[in-house]
C-alpha cells in the first residue's frame, strides 16, 4: 500500500465536496439538470472512494465500512472524518500511512 493512494483517496473526499457544493448552487438556482449532473458525478465518486483503499493484510475495505456504518446513523460529517483520518485498518490494525507523523 503506497502513502500516495491513501492521500487521493483522502483528497477525493475534498473533490466531492466541493462538488456537492456546485450541485447545491445549481439546485438553489433552478438549474436542476446541471444540479443532477454534478450529484451523479459526486456519488461515483463517493463510491469509487469506497472502492479503491483496500488493506493489503486481511482484505476489507474501509471506505465500504464507514459509508455503510455513518449512512446508517446519518451522519456525513463522521464519515468525512473518518476518510480523511485514516490510518490503519479499522479490522486488523495494519497502518495505511507509513510516515507516523501523517
Ligand atoms: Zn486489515
Amino acid at each position: 500500500m503506497s502513502n500516495m493512494r491513501v492521500w487521493i483517496y483522502r483528497l477525493l473526499t475534498i473533490v466531492w465536496l466541493g462538488l456537492f457544493m456546485v450541485a447545491i448552487q445549481f439546485g438553489s438556482s433552478g438549474r436542476f439538470t446541471e444540479a443532477g449532473v454534478v450529484l451523479g458525478v459526486v456519488l461515483a465518486l463517493i463510491i469509487g472512494q469506497a472502492l479503491m483503499l483496500k488493506c493489503p493484510a486481511c482484505g476489507i475495505r474501509p471506505g465500504i465500512l464507514s459509508l455503510v456504518f455513518w449512512s446508517l446513523f446519518l451522519d456525513p460529517a463522521c464519515y468525512i472524518a473518518d476518510v480523511l483520518l485514516v490510518k490503519e485498518c479499522p479490522r486488523c490494525g495494519k497502518p495505511f500511512i507509513k510516515n507516523k507523523l501523517l
